[in-house]
C-alpha cells in the first residue's frame, strides 16, 4: 500500500467534501468502516476513491475510515431563509460577511447537549464500559499489563475528558442558522426579528450559501435532526446536529465551523453577497417607505438584488 503524503490541496478537500458518500471513480457508496482514499491520479487530478479503485492513484495523500455525516445535506436548490432586523441586514452588507454565533451564546441551553442531565448516569456507565473494554482489549500481539483498578482509573479519566471536551467544544463551534422552506413563514417573522416593522428576510439556497462561503470544505452545511432527547442521546459527534423535537418548527439548516483560536462570542466569515442573497423580502408589518430604504442601502453597498414585499400582505378577495 502506498505511503501517505498528507498533501491535501483545497481542490482535493473540496472533492472529498462534495462527494463524501461515494467513490468519484466507480460511484461505490461508502459504508461505515469502509476505507476512503484521497490522493491524485496519473494526470495529477485530485481523486477520492474506494478500495477497488486505488490503482487509479499515483499518490495517496491520506486514507480515512469512512463514517457517514451526522446530518443530511439539502438539495442544491433547497430554499433557505434568514429573518433578521434591519440593523443585522446592514451589518451583513457592510461587513460583507456572515455572522457565525458561538454555540454557548444561544438561548437554547441544550445547544450541543448529548441528552437530559437526569439520564447522564446511563450515558456515563455506557462510555465507562466502552473505555474499559478498549483499554483491556488491545490489538493482536499486545497484552494489557494494567491491574483492574488501573483500568478503571484510566477509563474514568477518559470519561472525564469526554465530558470536559463536550463543554469546551461549545466555545469552539460557530454556527449560522437558516430556515429551510419553499415559502415565507409568518411564524419566523415573529420569532427572529425583535422589531417586526423593521425586519427583512434574506432568501438563499443551499448551493448559493455554499458558494457564497467560498465552497469551503471546513464549513459543514446540513439539516438539524430533531429527536426525542427524553428517550435518546445525541452521539458524541452528532450533538451540534441534534435538537429537541420542540424546535421542529425551525426546520433549521446550519452552517457550522470549528475555530480553536477565536475567543469572541461570534465571528464574521467573508461571504460573497452577490451569490448569497437571491432575494430580500421586507416585513409584512413594514411601513411603505421601508422597501425604498432597503433598496437605498443595497445600492450604497453595491448589492444588486430584488427587494420584494412580503407575500403575506397580498390582498385577499372573498
Ligand atoms: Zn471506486
Amino acid at each position: 500500500m502506498q505511503q501517505m503524503t498528507n498533501r491535501l490541496t483545497t481542490e482535493l478537500r473540496r472533492l472529498s467534501f462534495e462527494n463524501h458518500d461515494h467513490c468519484v471513480s466507480c460511484g461505490h457508496p461508502f459504508r461505515e468502516g469502509d476505507t476512503s482514499h484521497l490522493g491524485y491520479g496519473y494526470d495529477d487530478s485530485p481523486l477520492y476513491v474506494c478500495d477497488g479503485c486505488i490503482n487509479k492513484l499515483k499518490e495517496t495523500a491520506i486514507r480515512h475510515y469512512f463514517s457517514p455525516r451526522p446530518y443530511d445535506v439539502p438539495e442544491p436548490s433547497s430554499k433557505l431563509w434568514r429573518y433578521m432586523d434591519f440593523t443585522k441586514y446592514v451589518s451583513l452588507l457592510s461587513s460583507r460577511g456572515l455572522y457565525f454565533t458561538r454555540t454557548d451564546c444561544f438561548e437554547d441551553t441544550f445547544e450541543g447537549a448529548k441528552g437530559f442531565k437526569k439520564n447522564k448516569a446511563k450515558w456515563d456507565s455506557y462510555y465507562f464500559e466502552f473505555f474499559r473494554s478498549a483499554i483491556k482489549n488491545l490489538p493482536e500481539g499486545y497484552k494489557c499489563e494494567l491491574s483492574d483498578s488501573e483500568v478503571d482509573e484510566q477509563a474514568q479519566k477518559l470519561l472525564s475528558d469526554l465530558e470536559a471536551g463536550g463543554k469546551a467544544h461549545k466555545k469552539r463551534t460557530f454556527v449560522s442558522c437558516w430556515h429551510e422552506s419553499e415559502h415565507e413563514s409568518e411564524a419566523m417573522w415573529r420569532l427572529y426579528s425583535n422589531f417586526l416593522a423593521n425586519a427583512v428576510a434574506v432568501r438563499t439556497s443551499y448551493q448559493s450559501l455554499y458558494v457564497s462561503l467560498g465552497r469551503d470544505p471546513s464549513i459543514n452545511i446540513g439539516r438539524i435532526k430533531y429527536i426525542d432527547l427524553k428517550k435518546n442521546y445525541a452521539g458524541v459527534n452528532d450533538a451540534f446536529w441534534r435538537k429537541r423535537e420542540s424546535f421542529e418548527h425551525e426546520r433549521e439548516v446550519r452552517a457550522l465551523l470549528l475555530d480553536f483560536e477565536c475567543q469572541d462570542l461570534g465571528k464574521i466569515v467573508p461571504c460573497a453577497l452577490e451569490f448569497l442573497i437571491e432575494e430580500v423580502f421586507v416585513s409584512p408589518k413594514a411601513p411603505p417607505w421601508f422597501a425604498r430604504l432597503v433598496n437605498d442601502v443595497n445600492e450604497k453597498y453595491g448589492v444588486a438584488v430584488k427587494v420584494s414585499p412580503s407575500e403575506l400582505v397580498e390582498d385577499p378577495f372573498f
